[in-house]
């Protein structure tokens, strides 16, 4: 995805952005009001965070030294044999090396369940927990097997990975996406989808999850058009770290040893491909309503077979549920247990942070919830949950129902804790997020304008894609001046 909240805060300005429009200057006109910019240049995110490059053309030829050529996928890096390949016989039970193997092993048998602590997994793995969760789903799902994987090719190609996950980013790094892939393994066991998805589609789905923010910056995509980025300029401002996800992802089964679908026939490896697109594609939060108006949808016309399990006879909605599923779990932070939940929280506001630094430092405007002097953390995730992550878990509840019941008691519990940890005036103790407190309280200050102008963007895409929706609808007369247009 999009963090937590880059999508609520960020991405829903882009939602009716033409995708077709006749530019006449080199900057992207679009809700830009920029007049400087840095550009992303690749991996070095720390270092592409100190380069502020006053622009008015497209900068293609800065990336530290050389000229980026178009075919040339930044930020994949050279392979590191030593690092990343194993030329021992013998593979690690867990797919990484580590002293812990006996601890590891005891806490991943909890790997199908919801809530598993993918923080201790980190610890226990030598911060290699994407490799050896997905490691350890695949064993169990015999994947492997299945595919004809060799498991040193799978393990060499999930250090790889993993490696192309940036350490320095605080959120977006193979923390978040082990805990995308375990989410998405656990959806996949729901009940109502049994025997509902072949094989193919499952490893398409777990492969989607595991590399669906490879490479991830740390900055929103808005960023990285506003300041017209490398990335943006290569993916014409549509999408662009979804398909820089894609590019890095399927660019890296290039490397020796690395083609973990090397044995799939040229059909399934078509297939499997244009699936996986789809699916990380769908975690771009531009498309959210969108995604979650379909599944909405497909809630209301329902087809169940006798066994009770959902009837899927099409690729449409097969893969409008696999996405919203991978969606699912990219926002599923809310719905972890309470300490979970509030670790994820510090790391994304952390990210938001450093890319409101950045913007502060090159006289950009901060975006909503990026200003570390001024954000309201708490009530931004009241925000986040009652606008996109409620509404998105409350329908994929309807559709597997019930077996996404306690997932859903668990994000309507942590919501109530948030809401009840902002700090309001004295006089206020209800537990919703009533107008006054948009309006009224605070009105000076500046982030309640933000939380406004985000809900208000949010509060147009449910008037256009979804009107009369929950009880959870923004206040109706939310307004307030979108600081990023
Ligand atoms: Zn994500």
């Amino acid at each position: 995805m999009r963090g937590v909240l880059v999508s609520w805060g960020n991405q829903q300005q882009d939602l009716d952005i033409p995708s077709l429009r006749v530019d006449d200057g080199e900057r992207p006109k679009k809700k830009d009001r920029t007049t400087s910019g840095g550009a992303y240049m690749g991996s070095q995110a720390s270092q592409a965070m100190m380069s502020a490059i006053p622009t008015t053309t497209a900068t293609i030829t800065t990336t530290g030294h050389k000229e980026v050529s178009m075919s040339h996928i930044q930020g994949v890096k050279k392979p590191f044999v030593h690092a990343n390949s194993f030329t021992g016989e013998k593979l690690p039970k867990y797919g990484v090396d580590t002293h812990h193997e006996e601890e590891l092993g005891k806490i991943l048998e909890d790997v199908d369940k919801w809530g598993i602590d993918i923080y201790r997994i980190s610890e226990l793995s030598n911060r290699k927990p994407l490799t050896t969760v997905t490691y350890t789903i695949f064993m169990e799902r015999d994947l492997l097997k299945t595919f004809k994987i060799p498991p040193k090719t799978f393990v060499t190609f999930m250090m790889t990975l993993e490696e192309h996950y940036l350490k320095d980013v605080p959120y977006h790094n193979s923390l978040h996406a082990a805990d995308v892939t375990q989410s998405t393994h656990v959806l996949l066991n729901s009940p109502a989808l049994e025997s509902v998805f072949t094989s193919l589609e499952i490893l398409a789905a777990i492969f989607a999850a595991a590399i669906h923010d490879v490479d991830h910056p740390g900055l929103t995509n808005q960023y990285l058009i506003n300041s017209s980025s490398e990335l943006a300029l290569m993916y014409n401002d549509e999408s662009v770290l979804e398909n820089h996800h894609l590019a890095v992802a399927f660019k890296l089964l290039q490397n020796d040893d690395c083609d973990i679908f090397a044995n799939l026939l040229k059909k399934q490896r078509q297939t499997l491909r244009k699936m996986v697109i789809d699916m990380v594609l769908a975690t771009d939060m531009s498309k959210h309503m969108s995604l979650l108006a379909d599944l909405k949808t497909m809630v209301e016309t329902k087809k169940v077979a006798g066994s009770g399990v959902l009837l899927l006879d099409n690729y449409t909605d097969r893969i409008q549920v696999l996405q919203n599923m991978v969606h699912c779990a990219d926002l599923s932070n809310p719905t972890k247990p309470l300490e979970l939940y509030k670790n994820w929280v510090s790391s994304i506001m952390e990210e938001f942070f450093q890319q409101g630094d950045r913007e502060r430092d090159q006289g950009m405007d901060i975006s909503p919830m990026c200003d570390r002097h001024s954000a309201t953390i708490e009530k931004s995730q009241v925000g986040f949950i009652d606008y996109i992550v409620h509404p998105l878990w409350e329908t994929w509840a309807d559709l597997v129902h019930p077996d996404a019941q306690d997932i859903l008691d668990t994000l309507e519990h942590n919501r109530d804790w948030y809401q009840r940890m902002i700090p309001i005036s004295p006089s206020s103790s209800s537990n919703d997020l009533k107008e006054e407190e948009y309006q009224g309280d605070n009105s000076q200050d500046v982030p309640e304008e933000e939380l406004c102008a985000a809900a208000d963007r949010i509060q147009i895409q449910f008037t256009l894609d979804d009107e009369g929706s929950g009880k959870r609808a923004p206040p109706d007369d939310a307004q307030g001046e979108d600081p990023t247009m």
